[in-house]
């Protein structure tokens, strides 16, 4: 459908959608404790965007059966609330959630420690942390879609990390995903131009091995294919004249 530019007021409702979901995941995150169950994790993330009259837009999204994501250890990305999960010391735990409001859509994801980590998982949150932020510096009109990627790209392979390649960020509005999709790899001015009233998702998923991941069972949850950890961060951001506005705030 191409990409759709947004309304200066249409912005200020992703910035409360945004508002909404940043909150629910920085509540979310704060539960992650020994002994608390991936599912108790995403109650609290639902009653929170509830409470704020919105909804969570992943819970039923081409059926997914819950409010987050969460994805444990080697898991990437979309790992399912499970009662009989429980998070135990020294795991990191990747959510991932949005919700609706009005009509728009936020979605931000984090990587939580729980209790004391490895230095090497710290490292590779920390590194993915960062690589988003890299990425953020490139998100300006007048550069290109291209300029994101290789950015996240070349901050992580440098660190010696794997860069997953068959999932991406992407545009966000009145759906969830929207175009343009936003790899992060590429090459520096390439891909789409930047405009201001873009409105992003810019989500670097990072494996502490080889970048290569497989789909459980399940058919949702992404793992790595060599058993290593991943870390995931992302912001909802909104392209302007200078700065992106990340909209993603608590
Ligand atoms: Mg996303």
């Amino acid at each position: 459908m191409g990409i759709v530019l947004k309304s200066q007021k249409e912005i200020e409702l992703m910035r409360e959608a945004g508002r909404i979901s940043a909150t629910a995941l920085k509540i979310a995150g704060e539960a992650v404790q020994p002994g608390i169950t991936t599912a108790e994790i995403d109650k609290i993330a639902y009653d929170y965007i509830v409470s704020q009259n919105a909804k969570p837009n992943f819970l039923n999204y081409n059926g997914f059966p819950a409010t987050c994501c969460i994805s444990v250890n080697n898991e990437v990305i979309h790992g399912i609330p499970d009662k009989k999960h429980i998070i135990r010391e020294g795991d990191i735990v990747s959510i991932d959630l949005g919700a609706v409001y009005q009509g728009y859509h936020g979605d931000n994801a984090a990587t939580f420690a729980c209790g004391k980590i490895s230095p090497q998982a710290q490292r590779l949150c920390d590194t993915t942390r960062e690589a988003l932020y890299i990425g953020l510096t490139k998100c300006v009109a007048g550069g290109r879609l291209g300029d994101i990627g290789a950015a996240i790209y070349e901050y992580c392979t440098a660190r010696g990390y794997g860069v997953v390649r068959s999932y991406t960020g992407h545009g966000i509005g009145t759906k969830l995903h929207e175009d343009p999709s936003v790899p992060n790899y590429g090459a520096p001015n390439r891909g789409a131009r930047l405009f201001p009233g873009m409105t992003l998702a810019i989500e670097p998923m990072i494996n502490e091995g080889t970048h290569d991941v497989k789909v459980l069972d399940n058919d949702w949850t992404v793992v790595t294919a060599d058993g290593k950890l991943s870390a995931h961060f992302e912001h909802t951001v909104a392209v302007t004249k200078g700065d992106c506005l990340i909209l993603t705030q608590p």
